[in-house]
């Protein structure tokens, strides 16, 4: 437990270079003032892109919704939601794309896809199902019958490496995974609960590993807009080995030495999650060293 305890570095959803400028999104005519624009177009697909990167475009889509993203200098980014990604081969998906693109692309694309899937699924009034319409430069829908305003949601889950006495760490595999693949456990915070009582509980469920509130350390997040979490990272520790994996959710787990996972992985029998995942990079800082990326199952 004496070990270096920063936050998790270099997660790569977690970038971002641009202003929010949040005092914008209702004020109209500041807006409209910023004419350095730029618009990325999101749809069900992803973004639009172009090699490794985003396409930027000077001229807005006339027929879409626009959201202001922020600003960097005098340059103010919009994305512009697409109802549909016409042109599939030109779009990916932030989960193929993100290790790739550059830090103000990635932190911009995360919002415009958190805030597409918003509105895709929340086009109407929770209160008294009318249809609602975009407000605070997109960061708001209004609903015209109630008034109420409805704001992005976002629903955060926890996810935890588990170590025990001797440092192993503690990894399961979903049941609708393949064979071999392994990751960290975790689940939703729960209505009422704290995050720290959802590791707990989760582990617990998942595994049958037993941990207590105080061994839970925080380490760090990133946004997961897939569709609208936001991932919580844990260490925590266990004294008592012993497992009971529920079956349904999780299939197996296996508790790895350093050793022991270097092997597994090297001779294919193990395949951890995607550099993208704040997952690999919990079990990465428990490694202690960089994981090579042929052991990754992308
Ligand atoms: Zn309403």
């Amino acid at each position: 437990m004496s070990e270096d305890r920063r936050l998790l570095q270099d997660l790569v959803l977690a970038q971002s270079t641009t202003q929010r400028a949040g005092h914008l999104r209702e004020d109209p005519e500041a807006l409209a003032g910023l004419t350095d624009r730029l618009f990325v177009h999101v749809g069900p697909q992803g973004a639009r892109i172009d090699g490794a990167a985003l396409v930027w475009e000077t001229i807005p889509c006339p027929d879409n919704a626009v959201t202001f993203l922020g600003v960097e200098g005098d340059t103010a980014f919009f994305a512009c939601h697409h109802v549909a990604s016409e042109e599939p081969d030109g779009w990916r998906d932030l989960r193929q794309i993100g290790s790739r693109l550059e830090a103000r692309d990635v932190g911009l694309m995360v919002s415009a896809v958190a805030l597409d899937n918003w509105r895709r699924s929340h086009a109407h009034c929770g209160r008294c199902g009318t249809q609602t319409w975009d407000a605070d430069a997109g960061w708001a829908r209004r609903c015209p019958e109630c008034d109420h305003l409805h704001f992005p949601r976002t629903d955060p889950a926890v996810i935890v490496l588990v170590r025990d006495g001797d440092d192993r760490a503690l990894l399961g595999r979903q049941a609708q995974w393949a064979e071999g693949w392994f990751s960290t456990l975790a689940g939703f915070v729960e209505a009422g609960e704290t995050a720290e009582a959802a590791v707990v509980r989760e582990v617990r469920e998942e595994s049958g590993v037993h941990i207590t509130p105080d061994s839970v350390h925080y380490l760090g997040s990133q946004p997961w807009p897939f569709p609208s979490s936001l991932m919580l990272g844990y260490h925590a520790w266990t004294d008592d080995p012993s497992t009971d994996p529920d079956g349904e959710e999780i299939a197996e787990v296996r508790w790895l030495s350093r050793d022991e996972l270097r092997s597994a992985c090297q001779s294919g029998e193990v395949r951890l999650p995607p550099r993208i995942s704040i997952a690999r990079m919990l079990i990465e800082r428990w490694f202690g060293e960089p994981i090579p990326s042929e052991w990754g199952r992308n």
